[in-house]
């Protein structure tokens, strides 16, 4: 927990959110500013600033996000064609310093990513 931090906030309840699932380990809500017809972030409750931050002991959390995703974007009508994105550091645009994975779909996605 990072008293400073949007998203340690959202799991706690402080800041309101339109929460999709939530478990002991993770949390996922759906995006205020969505990219696609449908949008959400899954986070872990523990506090890892990004990818970059993570330790060889945040492995497993980290699959479980990944995993609890693909399983939400199935439950939620997504199915199985979604883009994943985890954004790492400003200039690639990380706005919340507290890992998150995006999941979006319903709408076909173009590559490269911008
Ligand atoms: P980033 O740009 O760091 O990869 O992604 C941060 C995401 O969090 C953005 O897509 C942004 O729309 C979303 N976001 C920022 N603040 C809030 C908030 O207060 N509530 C929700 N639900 N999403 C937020
Ligand atoms: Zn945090």
């Amino acid at each position: 927990m990072d008293n400073n931090c949007l998203f340690c906030k959202i799991i706690k309840g402080d800041i309101p959110s339109d929460k999709i699932y939530e478990d002991d380990d993770v949390f996922a809500f759906w995006d205020i500013a969505p990219q696609a017809p449908k949008h959400f972030l899954v986070i872990p409750k523990k506090h890892i600033s990004g990818p970059a931050a993570m330790t060889a002991e945040d492995e497993q959390l980290i699959g479980k996000v990944i995993r609890v995703g693909a399983e939400l974007a199935r439950r939620n009508d997504i199915g199985d064609n979604f883009r994943v994105v985890f954004n790492n550091g400003e200039g690639a645009g990380q706005t919340v310093f507290h890992i998150h994975m995006h999941i979006l779909g319903g709408r076909n996605m173009g590559w490269p990513p911008g």
